[in-house]
């Protein structure tokens, strides 16, 4: 399985915006974002770079990728699916991100980041309706029962679980056990539950070029 190695502080600085890829460290002082608000590199360059339509496209679309931590043949597969579905091809796009089950790991609060997230899932530490599932890009659908498997309950990652959750806020399409840490999932995922920095017509309009 293919992994962004790239340092997530500097995919960041390269983006120009903040897209919360190491979890508490991002909510921080210490995020690199307010440190160094500027691109990485030997030489710092004065103001801001002109911009052709073409590189803003492309920086949305790289922008999406990093913060659902995919690469290019996985987000472009991913597109080409959103495509192919009936409605808005941009918002089919977030939904299907969405619905990713490490992306719902996240959401739920079991993983910091996504990509601890991915992390947890490959290591097969979730059940999805009673059974194993280490694919982080499985598609989770309505009335599906995601848990973290009772064996895995005494990690150290998740036996502190409880307390962090009861101050965390859980988006209306899932519904969390916060005891149990079960969640069930309600329903599709709607436009108030995606990223809200990411302009997906400019991804589609990338892809059409
Ligand atoms: Fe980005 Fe988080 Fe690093 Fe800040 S701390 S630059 S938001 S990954």
């Amino acid at each position: 399985m293919g992994r962004n190695l790239n340092p997530k502080c500097k995919q960041c600085r390269r983006t120009g915006e903040k897209l919360m890829l190491k979890g508490d460290r991002c909510s921080s002082p210490k995020c690199a974002m307010v440190k160094k608000n500027y691109p990485p590199g030997a030489h710092r360059v004065k103001g801001k770079p002109r911009r052709t339509e073409y590189s803003l496209q492309l920086n949305e679309k790289q922008k999406a990728k990093k913060i659902y931590n995919l690469l290019e043949k996985q987000f472009k597969l991913t597109f080409d699916k959103a495509k192919k579905q009936k409605g808005d091809a941009g918002e089919n796009l977030l939904k299907l991100l969405e619905k990713r089950l490490d992306n719902v790991v996240y959401r739920l609060g079991f993983a910091s980041s996504r990509s601890q997230a991915r992390h947890l899932v490959s290591y097969g530490h979730f059940t999805v309706n009673g059974k194993k599932v280490n694919i982080p890009s499985y598609q989770v659908k309505t009335g599906d029962i995601v848990k973290i498997k009772e064996s895995s309950k005494k990690k150290k990652i998740f036996s502190v679980l409880s307390e962090k959750l009861k101050k965390m806020e859980i988006q209306g399409w899932l519904n969390l056990d916060r005891e149990e840490l079960t969640a069930k999932v309600l329903h599709d995922p709607a436009k108030e539950n995606f990223e809200m920095n990411i302009n997906t017509p400019m991804i589609v309009e990338f892809y059409s070029r």
